[in-house]
């Protein structure tokens, strides 16, 4: 059967920055919403340049140099990189949506599978259908920059003369530097809230790269804790070991490596080969890990949209046959009003809550920060999701 075409998705290109290019911070629209945040959260480090020295005991966590996790400022919220329950799977595929995405998603819609999908701005902006189809299949969408330039490298905007976009935003007596960075997650949730209807809180760094300014910024701007990673497929290498690293996971799983919490892992839509691999082997996975599941099902985060009325299902609603996101307003079973009502928002005020613990229950998704009127109006319908 050919791939269905799915119904256009239409946005304006005048919204955003040229696509693959660093996200600039001139536009009015951003410049409106970055004065209005509250940036003290942000620690006082440098950009990561190929100059840098770094010192050996990594002040910064910076993941990059030691795959540090646990950040080493307070008040910043720790990595994801596992699921709470033992030997269940968290898989996630960065750099989408693609050209060919189409006939992998039908791959996943013919076995019931979501997955978490870190898109790139861009590549949302090049092929929206693409990304519209992936959400309104209930696969769990998140940020993965607009340029996939590593973000520790992006500098804190200097004041330039003869530069506008290089002007400081002066509110009062306090003087507010641009971060070029972060652009790059807003324009992003951006384009996926115009194209999916869908405000995405999740994100994930290029490469991983990440410190605690990066962290820092993220959280001031209301998104989750960083989605890193416990087993890597390095398949965008694309080269012969990828099939032993695919192996290697389930030996892993099979030697008891998984058995105080599941591994998020990391795959990528970039291509036939990358996908593929993911086709092929996700009966093994299947059969070798207890569940796979989308990375915020295993961590029974229901709130990685900003929707008030949208939440992802937990491990017991997956495995009970609910695989797709709940929208409250077409809802009315007794058991997902209860699990609303636990999982209800706090202000933006409330932005400063302590580092997570590794592990955490069902319905823990209550106190996360909502992204409160960052991007106008969140009036939404879930169109179509609930029937997936
Ligand atoms: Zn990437």
């Amino acid at each position: 059967m050919p791939t269905r075409l799915y119904t256009p998705t239409l946005f304006d290109p005048a919204d955003y920055p040229q696509p693959w290019q660093v996200a600039p911070t001139n536009r009015p629209d951003f410049r409106e919403w970055y004065a209005s945040v509250d940036w003290s959260l942000v620690p006082n480090i440098r950009p990561k340049t190929g100059n840098t020295t770094y010192p050996s005991g990594d002040p910064d966590c910076w993941w990059t140099r030691g795959s540090c996790t646990t950040p080493k400022r307070d008040g910043i919220q720790r990595d994801v990189t596992s699921c709470v329950d033992p030997n269940v799977m968290g898989l996630t595929l960065d750099d989408g949506p693609q050209c060919n995405s189409e006939p992998f998603y039908d791959f996943l819609k013919q076995n019931n599978q979501k997955v978490s999908l870190f898109f790139i701005g861009s590549n949302v902006h090049r092929w929206s259908n693409q990304a519209k189809r992936a959400a309104d299949e209930g696969h769990h969408i998140a940020i993965h920059t607009w340029s996939h330039t590593p973000l520790t490298s992006l500098t804190n905007e200097q004041v330039a003369a003869g530069k506008s976009s290089s002007s400081p935003i002066i509110i009062g007596s306090r003087t507010i530097q641009l971060t070029l960075l972060v652009p790059e997650l807003w324009y992003t949730q951006k384009i996926i809230k115009d194209v999916t209807g869908l405000t995405p809180l999740s994100w994930r760094p290029p490469t991983g790269d990440l410190d605690d300014r990066i962290r820092a910024i993220a959280q001031s701007m209301g998104l989750l804790p960083a989605d890193i990673w416990a087993a890597d497929t390095l398949d965008w290498r694309k080269d012969s070991a990828v099939e032993g690293n695919y192996q290697a996971i389930l030996r892993d799983a099979q030697s008891g490596r998984f058995s105080f919490g599941g591994p998020v892992v990391l795959a990528h839509e970039l291509d036939d080969f990358t996908m593929g691999f993911v086709r092929r082997y996700l009966p093994r996975f299947q059969e070798g890990f207890e569940h796979v599941v989308p990375v915020a099902t295993c961590r029974n985060e229901g709130r990685v949209y900003a929707e008030e009325n949208v939440r992802y299902p937990n491990m017991q609603q997956y495995l009970a046959g609910r695989t797709s996101p709940i929208n409250s307003t077409t809802t009315t079973t007794t058991t997902t009003t209860t699990t609303l009502a636990a999982t209800t928002a706090s202000p933006l005020a409330q932005n400063t809550r302590a580092p997570e613990p590794e592990s955490k229950g069902a319905g823990s998704g209550a106190g996360r920060v909502v992204v409160g009127g960052v991007l106008g109006a969140l009036t939404f319908a879930v169109v179509g999701l609930i029937a997936l």
